[in-house]
């Protein structure tokens, strides 16, 4: 049966309310970009909204992939709106914002998967707030060529972030399509590429994996120069899509963050509300005063 475990009290958040959520909503809207947050029906959202940090989603609503853990429509997506890299530099200096993220749907229906438009947001962005440090979220650009990558890369991000999302025995399960080792050489890749250039993956847990399993990902994760990590609980957006197999405790979490600071990760985000971008902003600005 699709009996789920019941949430327990550290996942309920309040409901978003504030001022500061209503003007994010609104230069979303007003700039017609579409956000994460909402689409994935993120949990957080009060709290990262009410101060202006929405993750944009570019590259259309429709994902050419079909990850069961995740609420983005799978199809044949839309072609590229030109305009939307110069939307995204807009709402980032309209939002003011020290750190943005920015991700996308997967584009297996493009031959670069959407390289150059992501450079075109890097560059549109650095353009009108130069202070502001820019952390992308991308795909795997599976079917690429190698200078798909490259492209992104000589955009200069701050942080490249592509998220392994679970440990690699649920991979046909979780994330079709996708392959572990192509997604952990990406990360390599882009330290090769550019050594300065922060890297950062994360996994959601409570999908099915064992302690020994995630403690590999980490271990994997570190052979492949990985900076930054984040573990999150898993939430199931609809009862279609995978089931959560267990809550982890506040407890686990403390004990997976323990695990990945002595692994020697610069940065370790790991409790049951992290998601790739939570505080991602906040945890940058403290590195670099370090
Ligand atoms: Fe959006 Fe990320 Fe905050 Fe969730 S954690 S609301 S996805 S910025
Ligand atoms: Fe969702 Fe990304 Fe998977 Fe597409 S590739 S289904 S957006 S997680």
């Amino acid at each position: 049966d699709n009996a789920q475990p019941k949430k327990p009290d550290w996942i309920r958040v309040k409901a978003p309310t504030s001022k500061g959520y209503m003007d994010t909503h609104k230069i979303m809207r007003e700039h017609n970009l579409t956000t994460v947050c909402e689409e994935a029906g993120c949990p957080n959202a009060g709290e990262c909204w009410s101060q202006g940090h929405a993750t944009m989603m570019i590259m259309g609503e429709i994902c050419t992939r079909g990850c069961t853990f995740c609420n983005v429509a799978t199809g044949r997506p839309d072609t590229l709106d030109v305009f939307e890299p110069g939307r995204v530099a807009d709402a980032v200096k309209k939002l003011g914002l020290k750190h943005v993220v920015i991700t996308s749907v997967d584009r297996d229906d493009l031959e670069d998967g959407g390289a150059e438009h992501f450079a075109m947001t890097i560059r549109a962005v650095r353009k009108r707030s130069p202070e502001t440090t820019i952390e992308i979220l991308t795909p795997d650009f599976l079917k690429c060529a190698p200078s798909a990558l490259e492209t992104v890369v000589e955009a200069k991000p701050d942080v490249f972030n592509h998220n392994l999302e679970t440990v690699p025995a649920l991979y046909h399960e979780v994330r079709p399509g996708a392959r572990y080792f192509h997604s952990l050489r990406l990360l390599q890749r882009v330290k090769e590429l550019d050594p300065t250039m922060f890297t950062k993956s994360g996994i959601m847990v409570g999908l099915g994996e064992k302690r020994a399993e995630v403690l590999q990902v980490m271990d994997d994760m570190r052979a492949a120069d990985i900076d930054f990590m984040t573990i999150g609980q898993y939430l199931q957006p609809t009862p279609k899509h995978h089931a959560v197999a267990e809550f982890v405790t506040p407890e686990q979490f403390k004990s997976y963050e323990k695990a990945a600071i002595n692994k020697g990760f610069l940065m370790v985000s790991a409790t049951p509300l992290t998601r790739s971008s939570y505080h991602a902003g906040d945890d940058f600005a403290r590195l670099r005063e370090n």
